[in-house]
């Protein structure tokens, strides 16, 4: 069974997000747990708290159909130790809000080394960043995005998310997240069925699909190659509808959330309509 939907807003609070979703009559879903921009957020209090619980029961969301994602802050390998440490801290408190929410992933980008520090000492310290995170709470697995590699993000070749995974010492707790716009803007290609069934088997030898926990379904305004992240609707960008029919008929991907973050939240109803026309078309 495929689990469909987009990255809802939680604005309002977090209860709203569940409202979102259920109104686009998807199956899954993405939010932030505080504002992606800011450094700090009150606590969840326990009256929102049992209010996103109560939404995901009544609109039957359980924990394995939502991905929260963390903001945009956070740099679990930064070069400079303070930086670092605050980004640490606040990639715990993600990690404990998705607890107190009963959530089972929180979704992240691995991070970047700023030109200061070689991609292995930084995939090193997201590793040791990681085990910390899983020390101080429980029950949250990690979920590791692949990036465009856009600046000095790492993350997007296979190897790194493989490199970070070979760093934690939980391995039930950390798994991988694959963006198709960020996988086809760092050079794996979607544009054909040969090439999703390549990428994919790439993917499988280097990191395995025993990691996958979740996707971003994406097409890509950004060229092939070209490192740059820029989202665009499903058909309508670099990648085609191709790779979305492939993974749609793919039962490697059932199971987990298959989030849109494509750029026209207007259409997402249609988008995640067609996705689920083509499972079984
Ligand atoms: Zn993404
Ligand atoms: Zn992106």
């Amino acid at each position: 069974m495929k689990f469909i939907g987009a990255h809802v807003s939680a604005a309002g609070g977090v209860d709203k997000a569940v409202i979102r979703a259920h109104e686009l009559a998807a199956t899954a879903f993405a939010l932030f747990t505080k504002n992606q921009r800011q450094w700090h957020a009150a606590p969840l209090t326990t009256e929102v708290i049992a209010a996103f619980r109560a939404a995901c029961e009544k609109y039957h969301f359980t924990s394995q159909q939502i991905l929260p994602h963390d903001s945009y802050l956070i740099n679990l390998g930064h070069p400079v130790t303070e930086a670092l440490e605050k980004s640490r801290a606040a990639f715990i408190d993600e990690m404990s809000r998705c607890q107190q929410l009963g959530l089972s992933l929180l979704n992240f980008h691995p991070g970047s080394h700023l030109q200061q520090i070689d991609e292995h000492t930084c995939l090193q310290r997201i590793a040791a960043s990681i085990n910390l995170a899983l020390e101080n709470t429980t029950g949250v697995t990690a979920v590791i995005e692949n990036t465009a590699g856009q600046g000095s993000n790492l993350g997007f070749r296979f190897e790194h998310l493989a490199a970070i995974i070979d760093g934690v010492d939980d391995k039930s707790r950390v798994g991988v997240c694959i963006d198709t716009c960020h996988a086809f803007a760092s050079g794996y290609d979607l544009r054909s069925e040969k090439d999703c069934e390549e990428t994919f088997a790439e993917f499988d030898r280097i990191v395995g699909f025993n990691y996958l926990r979740g996707m971003h379904l994406n097409d890509a305004k950004s060229e092939f190659n070209s490192r740059v992240d820029r989202h665009n609707s499903l058909g309508e960008g670099n990648i085609g509808q191709t790779a979305f029919r492939w993974i749609m008929k793919n039962p490697r991907f059932d199971g987990i959330p298959l989030i849109l973050e494509t750029i026209d939240p207007t259409i997402w109803k249609d988008e995640i309509a067609w996705l689920k026309s083509e499972q079984h078309a």
